[in-house]
């Protein structure tokens, strides 16, 4: 419940993988920091030059693995998957798209919680660049301030929109919010379904995985049962 305990700090570059090697380490998806890990030219070739690089490379892919990319429906795929990446799925890297959010005084003077319960999204491991799908529950308590309930939404689609893991995807749109909203009271849950673990690997169809962030005011236990009575179907 504490968030710092589903923070852990695991440093993977260099020689901190806990005595473990990256084969070893498998299937298991470590969590490194709060921060997509980005290079600091992530920005250098614009989003063209970046499809163009994209669809040669995943053509590449598509030649080692020996398929025929003369064929009328491969053709097109190399440019299909470096658009879908760049404009699609993986837009939310580029800062240039975070949703620009105002916010507005508390005029009504609502003071309790305000949920915005299942917020479908889809997103993409960044171990196995399959797809995660799942739900988000957003919840916040006004600190004077307000912003349009769509917005909530907007936010959790732009960080879904990113190579992830399901712990860094919670803690980003909560701090994130807490930013905008000037806010620590900001609960966020998560409930995933990870295609790495549905269709290949362990292959466990019927599992599915619960990330929360429970900050300021929805640290408490009761506070956490009111919002689970909320969002419970
Ligand atoms: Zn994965």
């Amino acid at each position: 419940m504490i968030e710092e305990k589903i923070l852990p700090q695991k440093k993977i570059n260099g020689n901190h993988l806990e005595n473990f090697t990256i084969n070893e380490i498998g299937d298991d998806h470590l969590y490194t920091s709060l921060e997509t890990p980005m290079r600091s030219d992530a920005f250098k070739l614009t989003n063209d030059e970046k499809k163009e690089r994209i669809a040669s490379l995943f053509g590449e892919i598509m030649d080692v693995l020996g398929l025929d990319r003369s064929d009328d429906s491969l053709q097109g795929t190399p440019d299909r998957v470096a658009k879908m990446y760049v404009e699609e799925i993986f837009s939310g890297l580029d800062p240039a798209n975070k949703p620009k959010i105002a916010l507005f005084d508390n005029k009504y003077q609502y003071n309790q919680m305000l949920v915005e319960k299942n917020i479908t999204f889809y997103s993409n491991c960044e171990h196995h660049f399959v797809p995660i799908i799942g739900k988000a529950h957003v919840a916040y308590i006004s600190s004077g301030k307000v912003i349009g309930l769509s917005k909530l939404n907007r936010m959790v689609q732009y960080y879904a929109k990113r190579p992830q893991v399901q712990e860094r995807l919670t803690n980003q749109i909560a701090k994130a919010l807490e930013e905008i909203l000037e806010t620590k009271d900001i609960a966020v849950i998560i409930d995933a379904k990870h295609l790495c673990v549905a269709s290949r690997g362990v292959k466990d169809d019927t599992s599915s995985t619960v990330t929360t962030y429970y900050g300021g005011a929805f640290n408490t236990p009761e506070k956490i049962t009111e919002l689970q009575n909320y969002i419970k179907e």
